[in-house]
């Protein structure tokens, strides 16, 4: 037994992937069951790890997953393929470079793809007709057209280009699309941007003659929430199936859960008697408290873990023993200093303690929101490098 231990990482996210099946089944409440649900999980999904999300996704019910990365869909095939999983379609939600189409079509992926413009879709045409010619079979690239009307990124801004790329032999029309720009504005801003849109996309609707099973989708989380007319076939849900609401007016019932639970770290060592005015940190931006000696605790968080290199001067706060504590100093690459000079005497900081940086410990709280207005970032989201950088512990749902 003690052979095989294997420390946990002291820094972590803790979260409850169960989650993301209650949320799907709530936001497919909202939208019926005649519309498909594609999972956005890109960006890792959207920080808590694809690797430790993938199973309640798959368990979820969508009917389509759409990530980004290779190094992301190399994990999802992994699984399918480990798990049977032949029923949940593929889709990239951003223009494959050569190479990713190149390792998708050698490897059978079967990922669709996204393509916003005539030279791209010729670009990849000629990509996919080069990797058939090697391989001695016929390819043929199911695509998703993406429709210019407000992002400007990645549209097409002419029907006869769409036209073009309709009759490219090798490339399969089987999706058409646009992105909502003005969504998570506050109402009514976010209505007067999405019905704009609505009606530019209508309008390319109209002049296309489009197969009755092409698939046409438009919603992200906000639209899925809250405009029924932007639902089509199939609605684009990232954030709010992982619980994030960083307008409340997405769900008012308050139904939808976070995943993430805390972001958490340990008491490394406890340093007592520090004389007044002592420097903590690199180049002694902060020293402790002038009027008497101080006792601080360093704890496994740094910058490294995307902790604010200069949090010390926005007066961030840790909970440590359900209490708020300072922290003190510049953020080192893994190590932080805490005051806990003013700790409860009858209830003392010991060695290994949790430390809560974001998330509940006993009846404090400190919410995403609070931990990043100091940051100027407002929700998990907008935290992704913090995500991305800490490693995920699972906690089972109750
Ligand atoms: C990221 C993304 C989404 C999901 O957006 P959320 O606001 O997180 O729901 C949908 N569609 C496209 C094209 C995206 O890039």
């Amino acid at each position: 037994m003690i052979q095989n231990f294997v420390a946990q990482d002291a820094c972590c996210l803790e979260m409850d992937p169960e989650i993301y099946i209650h949320n799907i089944k709530e936001i497919r409440s909202l939208l019926g069951d005649k519309v498909k649900i594609c999972a956005i999980i890109k960006s890792d999904a959207y920080g808590h790890g694809i690797k430790e999300m993938i199973d309640s996704i798959v368990r979820s019910g969508v009917e389509y997953i759409s990530a980004v990365d290779n190094c992301e869909f190399r994990i999802i095939i992994k699984w399918f393929r480990e798990n049977n999983i032949n029923h949940i379609r593929l889709f990239r939600t951003a223009p494959a470079t050569k190479e990713e189409l190149i390792e998708s079509l050698i490897n059978n992926w079967d990922v669709e793809e996204v393509v916003g413009s005539l030279d791209q879709a010729q670009y990849y045409s000629k990509i996919i007709n080069d990797i058939s010619d090697s391989l001695g079979k016929d390819i043929i690239v199911k695509v998703h057209i993406n429709v210019e009307t407000a992002m400007g990124r990645m549209g097409f801004r002419k029907i006869s280009d769409i036209q073009f790329t309709q009759k490219i032999k090798n490339l399969n029309v089987i999706g058409i699309m646009t992105h909502l720009a003005g969504e998570y504005q506050v109402p009514p801003q976010d209505e007067v941007a999405t019905r704009t849109q609505m009606e530019m996309f209508q309008e390319v609707l109209s002049q296309l003659k489009l197969d009755q099973n092409v698939i046409k989708h438009v919603a992200n989380s906000g639209a899925s929430a809250t405009k029924k007319y932007t639902h089509f076939d199939m609605v684009r849900v990232g954030q709010i199936a992982f619980g994030e609401d960083n307008n409340q007016y997405l769900d008012p019932k308050g139904v939808i859960k976070p995943i993430f639970l805390k972001w958490k770290t340990i008491v490394a060592i406890i340093i007592r008697d520090i004389p007044p005015n002592s420097p903590i940190g690199y180049n002694g931006i902060q020293k402790t408290r002038s009027d008497k000696s101080s006792i601080t605790a360093t704890i496994r968080v740094g910058y490294d873990y995307g902790f604010p290199q200069y949090g010390c001067l926005n007066k961030h706060l840790v909970l440590i023993r359900g209490k708020r504590f300072p922290i003190i100093g510049k953020t080192s690459m893994n190590m932080l200093v805490v005051d806990i000079t003013d700790q409860d005497q009858d209830n003392q900081v010991q060695l290994g303690d949790e430390v809560v940086i974001i998330g509940k410990q006993g009846t404090e709280y400190i919410s995403w929101e609070e931990f990043s207005q100091k940051q100027q970032k407002k929700t998990l989201v907008q935290c992704l490098e913090i995500a991305n950088q800490c490693p995920k512990i699972i906690v089972k749902s109750k």
